[in-house]
């Protein structure tokens, strides 16, 4: 009988733990914790999962976390270290720190846990639709034993050694930052121009100047006023931090990505952090005096 633990049933760990709760087989079980507890006991009460204690969820052969940063991360090991299995799994699906990373591993293999950063892309709908990307950073053969357990995953990648998976998110998140920021800026000045955005935005889509953020976010998001809040904007300008912690730690020159960094966290400031990244925006909309319609 197999214990599978999920920590943090935010807007991805609750649909990704509902997919580990589908793939147990009968005898395993699946157990969920929130810091708001009343986020496990409907998760419990909508997929068949158990809402459990941090003392329960820390004797998991499995144990998933899906929160904020790597801070949230180091406080839950914290707390959860004193009632840790030995022979236990640590998956981390948190966008977190790649400095981070060694150290968790070091302390929880100190109590023979195995840590793997995990973390994920494909959004709210991905992970709803149970095929999220998980790039991996861990020993082989540990990478290799947790793989069939990624029950939310459609693609999962081992890209290296600990902490090789959160700096390829990093990156990954720095050029979503740079591509959304920059194809806003060329839509405020196409409106200046008096050119029709829905127009604009259906022939680079067609075209070399196309990203995920022309094609799945700007005209469903922002042409159309909605902002759905799905993935914050205070969590992209955390990553697009990191990836300049990133460079500087490597000694590398990246000033396209140190530029997004600071565009994305001042958009958060005067924007609002807790409002979905694609409001970002609305900054270069104020820097322009037109909206994106
Ligand atoms: P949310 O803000 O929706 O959820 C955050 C979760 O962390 C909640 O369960 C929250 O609990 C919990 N939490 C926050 N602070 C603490 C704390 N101090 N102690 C314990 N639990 C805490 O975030 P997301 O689900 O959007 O993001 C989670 C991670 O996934 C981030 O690293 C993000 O960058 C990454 N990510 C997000 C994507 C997205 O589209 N949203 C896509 C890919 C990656 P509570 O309910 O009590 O607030």
């Amino acid at each position: 009988m197999i214990t599978t633990a999920f920590l943090g049933l935010g807007a991805m760990g609750f649909p990704m733990a509902a997919h580990l709760a589908r793939a147990a087989v009968p005898g395993d079980r699946t157990l969920v914790w929130n810091r708001t507890f009343s986020k496990a006991q409907a998760h419990a009460a909508q997929y068949g999962t158990q809402a459990a204690s941090l003392e329960e969820v820390a004797q998991a052969d499995f144990i998933f976390s899906c929160l904020p940063t790597s801070a949230e991360v180091d406080e839950l090991i914290a707390r959860l270290r004193a009632h840790l299995k030995s022979g236990a799994w640590w998956i981390d699906c948190t966008s977190g720190h790649p400095a981070a990373a060694p150290r968790q591993a070091t302390e929880l293999a100190a109590l023979g846990v195995r840590f793997i950063d995990a973390p994920v892309s494909g959004g709210v709908a991905g992970a709803g639709e149970g095929r999220l990307t998980v790039m991996l950073g861990g020993p082989e053969a540990d990478v290799a034993a947790v793989l069939p357990r990624l029950a939310f995953a459609g693609k999962a990648v081992r890209v290296g050694d600990t902490g090789a998976g959160f700096a390829v998110k990093a990156m990954n998140n720095a050029l979503l930052a740079a591509t959304l920021w920059a194809t806003g800026e060329s839509l405020a000045v196409l409106a200046r121009s008096g050119v029709e955005l829905g127009a604009a935005l259906e022939v680079i889509n067609a075209s070399s100047g196309r990203s995920n953020a022309s094609e799945n976010l700007i005209a469903q998001r922002v042409l159309t006023r909605q902002f759905p809040p799905t993935f914050a904007l205070g969590l992209l300008a955390k990553d697009a931090g990191i990836a300049l912690d990133m460079v500087q730690a490597v000694g590398g020159s990246a000033p396209l990505l140190a530029q997004t960094a600071g565009l994305v966290r001042g958009a958060a400031h005067l924007i609002g952090a807790k409002q979905d990244h694609t409001a970002a925006l609305k900054l270069i909309e104020q820097m322009n005096g037109v909206e994106l319609k």
